[in-house]
Order: C-alpha cells, then structure tokens, then sequence
C-alpha cells in the first residue's frame, strides 16, 4: 500500500503545472441576444474590462469585421444591426485579441498599445518587448 502511495504522490509532482494563458486570462464568451434586427452583445463591458482596451476602439473593431454599424447602450451593453451568432463574436473577439492584446513575444496580455512613429505598438509589461502591429 505504501509503495501504492509513493507512486501516487509520485505521480502528482511529475504532473506539469496547467498554466496557460487562457486559464489565467478569463475572456468571457460573448453572450449575445437578437432583437428583430439588432444582435445585443450582453458582455461586452466585461469582455472589454478584460482586454483592458477602449471600449470604443473595441467596438470600432467589431463593427468593421461584421461590416455594419453599432453602439454602445447606456448600461454598457453593445448593438449591431443585422443579426450575428455568437460563434462570429468568439472569433473576433480572438483575432482582436491576437492583434491588440496577446505579446508576440511571450503570448502574455500583460500589454498596452502605444503611438509611436504614426505606428500603433504594442508594449509588453511582462517581457518588455514593443512590437509593432501591422
Ligand atoms: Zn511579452
């Protein structure tokens, strides 16, 4: 039984430590709502916390890749005309995250964007690295 156990614990501390950026990094998935003609993207606000940019520049984003218009209601909450599935937030939300938020250099959202040279960069406050965003 013993010699069970020591293979047990064993087993545990050789077991590699899960510490991925998505686990750290909780990005809600979107929840959105259709009404008639309008999609609500419910946590936007809270998506937008998380990111840790504009919520305007967010939505800019968004607004583009869906190719139609959208606001920002009173309680934070985003409004796109047409009618999206959330599985189309999801992605987006991903591919502005690789662009604006993730470090090129060591996948960490640790960032924040600064101009420079008519350039948007992208400055890493883990690693330090300043990347620029094409
Ligand atoms: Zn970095």
């Amino acid at each position: 039984m013993s010699n069970y156990e020591d293979l047990l614990n064993h087993a545990f501390k050789e077991m590699p430590e899960i510490t991925s950026t998505k686990s750290r990094w909780n990005l809600p998935d979107p929840e959105v709502r259709t009404e008639g003609n309008v999609t609500v993207y419910e946590n936007f606000k809270k998506t937008v916390e998380v990111l840790n940019r504009n919520s305007d520049f967010v939505l800019k984003f968004i607004q583009n890749e869906f190719g139609t218009s959208a606001t920002i209601d009173d309680i934070g909450r985003a409004r796109l005309t047409g009618s999206f599935p959330a599985t189309r937030f999801s992605s987006i939300i991903q591919s502005f995250s690789q662009t604006y938020v993730i470090c090129p250099d060591c996948s960490l959202p640790d960032t924040k964007l600064e101009e420079k040279d008519n350039s948007t960069m992208i400055h890493c406050e883990g690693c330090g690295a300043l990347s620029k965003i094409d």
